[in-house]
C-alpha cells in the first residue's frame, strides 16, 4: 500500500475543516444557501493558506447531488470525483503553464457544451496572475457574458498583477496568513488522528518553521514522523529539521549584547557542526533580535511575537535591563548585512565577519546620558573660565553698528493682521506671502515687500483697504508705509562672507567646542551662523 502524504490525506472536504479562514467560508456558505454565488470568484492570499482547497470544496458544494449546499456530502459521484481529482466537469488549470491566448481560446470553445453529468462546468485556475495579457483579454470576454452553467474560481498569490478589468468582474476573497498557534493546534490534531505523540514544543517548532503555510507544516510533520519512531521530543524535531536550539539562540543573543567574542564564535561553531544552514541561522538571529526589541518596547507583545509563552517570559527577563537603543542598533546592523550573508559563498565566514564587526560597534549613548555629559562639561568649562559667560555673545550683538529694532513686532500681530487681510481681501493673499511687517510705530505701519514691483503696486492700490483692516485689528488707524528690501550689492555679499568666516573660525577655536570634539572623539561637520541677519562686523 502506498503512503499518502499528510497534506493529501487530511485535505479538508468541508468548509468546517478549513483552518483559520472562517471569514471566507462563512461568506461562501451564506451565498450558497441564498443561491447568490458569483459566477467568478478570486481567492488571493499567501501560499499554503487554502486557496485551491476552498475552491475545490466550493466546486463540490455547487455540484453535489444533494446541493448546491454549503455542506457537500463527500459521497455522491460528483464529490468523489472531485476528491479523486478526476471530475469530468471540474477543470483544474495551472495558470503558470497554460498562460497563452491559445489555451484560453480552447477553454472558451469548450464553454458552450453543457456539463457531462453535473450541475455546473467549473474552471479552477491556479496562479491566475501568470496569464499573458492576451489570455486575460480573451478571458475577459467570457467573464463579461458568462454562460449560466459555468463557474470560474481563480486563485492567486499576487492579486496586484491581475488587470483591473478582470478584478472588477470577480468576487474577491482574501485569505489570511495562518498564525503559528493555529498551525500548531492543527498539527496536534493530526498527530492524534495518526496515533503519534509529538512534544508540544516540537509542534510549535514545526509550526514556526512553516511560517504561515499549512502545507509546509504538514510536510515538515511528515518528515519528523518518518524520521523518528514512537514518541518524538522537541530535540528530535530540531535534529530532523536542522534547526538551531532556541536556548542556544538566546545564549548567542546574550553574547552579542555583551560583545563576548569568544561565546559568539562558540555558538557559530556549534551551529556549523550541527550541520545547520548558516544563512538560516543568521536569519534566526535577526528574528530573535526583532522579538527582543518588540518584547522590550511593548507591554503586550504576545500578539506580535509568535513564540510559546515560556519563551516570551524568558526573553522578557533577558531584555529587561537592556536599552531599546542597543537592541534596535543591533537589529539594524544585522539587517544591513543580511544580503552580504545571503549571497556569500562561505556563509560561516560571512556570519563570523559580520558579528566581528558588530562586536566593535560601541553601544549607543542614550539622549539622557549625552545631555548629562554635556551639562558636566559645560559646568567644568564655566568654572575654569571664571567670569567668562557660559555662552559667547553673538559676534555682532555689541558692535556699534548694531541697532535696536524700532518697535519689536511680535509675530502674532503679523499673523493676526495678515489673516484678517486674507479673509477680507482674498486677492491679496498671494502678495502677503512676500511681505513682512517691519515695524508698528506710533503713526505708521512699515511693511517690507519682497518679490517684484507688481506686488508693491498691488498693495499700493489697496492701501485704503489695508489701513482699514489695521484699524480693526490694532484698534488705531495707521498709515501704511511700503518698503522694498535693498538689493544685495556684490561688495556687500563679500563683506558678509568674510564676516561669516570670522564667526566660524571663532566658534571652532572656542574651548567648549574643542573639548566636545575631544569628548566624543568626533569632528566638526558644519558650522552654521545663527545671527546672519546682523549687519555689523564682528569686533
Ligand atoms: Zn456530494
Amino acid at each position: 500500500m502506498s503512503y499518502l502524504v499528510l497534506a493529501r490525506k487530511y485535505r479538508p472536504g468541508t468548509f468546517a475543516q478549513v483552518v483559520h479562514q472562517d471569514h471566507v467560508t462563512l461568506t461562501l456558505s451564506n451565498a450558497i444557501r441564498a443561491g447568490r454565488l458569483a459566477h467568478a470568484i478570486l481567492f488571493s492570499g499567501p501560499r499554503g493558506t487554502g486557496k485551491t482547497t476552498i475552491a475545490r470544496i466550493l466546486a463540490k458544494a455547487m455540484n453535489c447531488a444533494e446541493g448546491p449546499t454549503p455542506e457537500p456530502c463527500n459521497r455522491c459521484r460528483s464529490c468523489l470525483e472531485i476528491t479523486g481529482g478526476n471530475a469530468a466537469d471540474v477543470y483544474e488549470i495551472d495558470g503558470a503553464s497554460n498562460n497563452g491566448v491559445e489555451q484560453v481560446r480552447e477553454l472558451r470553445e469548450n464553454l458552450k457544451y453543457m456539463p457531462n453529468h453535473s450541475r455546473y462546468k467549473i474552471y479552477i485556475i491556479d496562479e491566475v496572475h501568470m496569464l499573458s495579457t492576451g489570455a486575460f483579454n480573451a478571458l475577459l470576454k467570457t467573464l463579461e457574458e458568462p454562460p449560466a452553467h459555468v463557474l470560474f474560481f481563480f486563485a492567486t498569490t499576487e492579486p496586484h498583477k491581475i488587470p483591473a478589468t478582470i478584478l472588477s468582474r470577480c468576487q474577491r476573497h482574501d485569505l489570511k496568513r495562518i498564525p503559528t498557534r493555529a498551525i500548531a493546534a492543527y498539527l496536534e490534531d493530526i498527530c492524534r488522528q495518526e496515533g503519534r505523540q509529538v512534544a508540544t514544543a516540537g509542534l510549535e517548532t514545526i509550526a514556526r518553521e512553516a511560517d504561515g503555510c499549512l502545507r509546509d507544516g504538514l510536510s515538515l510533520l511528515d518528515q519528523v514522523l518518518a524520521g523518528a519512531d514512537g514518541e518524538v521530543d522537541a530535540g528530535q524535531v530540531q535534529e530532523v529539521l536542522g534547526i538551531f536550539d532556541r536556548a542556544q539562540l538566546m545564549q548567542l543573543a546574550d553574547a552579542v549584547l555583551a560583545r563576548d567574542w569568544g561565546a559568539i564564535l562558540d555558538a557559530v561553531a556549534a551551529a556549523y557542526s550541527q550541520g545547520m544552514d548558516l544563512r538560516k541561522f543568521y536569519q534566526d538571529l535577526c528574528e530573535q533580535f526583532r522579538h527582543m526589541l518588540v518584547i522590550r518596547t511593548l507591554e503586550k507583545a504576545e500578539a506580535l511575537v509568535e513564540l510559546p509563552e515560556a519563551e516570551l517570559a524568558a526573553i522578557g527577563s533577558q531584555v529587561a535591563g537592556v536599552s531599546p537603543a542597543l537592541l534596535s542598533q543591533t537589529l539594524d546592523f544585522l539587517l544591513r548585512e543580511d544580503s552580504f550573508v545571503r549571497l556569500a559563498p562561505q556563509p560561516r565566514l560571512a556570519v563570523e565577519t559580520v558579528l566581528a564587526r558588530l562586536v566593535q560597534v560601541p553601544p549607543p549613548l542614550t539622549i539622557d546620558a549625552l545631555v548629562a555629559k554635556l551639562d558636566t562639561l559645560r559646568s567644568q568649562s564655566a568654572d575654569r573660565q571664571g567670569a567668562m559667560p557660559a555662552s559667547p555673545e553673538p559676534a555682532g550683538a555689541s558692535s556699534p553698528a548694531s541697532r535696536a529694532a524700532p518697535d519689536t513686532v511680535d509675530s502674532p500681530v503679523e499673523e493676526r493682521l495678515f489673516d484678517c487681510i486674507r479673509q477680507s481681501h482674498p486677492k491679496l493673499a498671494g502678495v502677503l506671502a512676500h511681505c513682512r511687517i517691519k515695524a508698528v510705530n506710533a503713526a505708521d505701519l512699515v511693511m517690507e515687500v519682497g518679490g517684484n514691483g507688481f506686488h508693491a503696486g498691488l498693495l499700493r492700490k489697496n492701501t485704503e483697504a489695508i489701513e482699514a483692516v489695521c484699524g480693526q485689528v490694532l484698534g488705531r488707524r495707521l498709515k501704511l508705509v511700503l518698503e522694498t528690501p535693498p538689493r544685495n550689492r556684490s561688495d556687500d555679499s563679500a563683506r558678509q562672507r568674510r564676516r561669516r568666516n570670522a564667526i566660524k573660525q571663532e566658534a571652532l577655536g572656542h574651548p567648549l567646542v574643542s573639548e566636545a570634539i575631544e569628548l566624543f572623539n568626533g569632528q566638526v561637520m558644519d558650522v552654521r551662523v545663527l545671527e546672519a541677519e546682523h549687519e555689523g562686523d564682528p569686533q
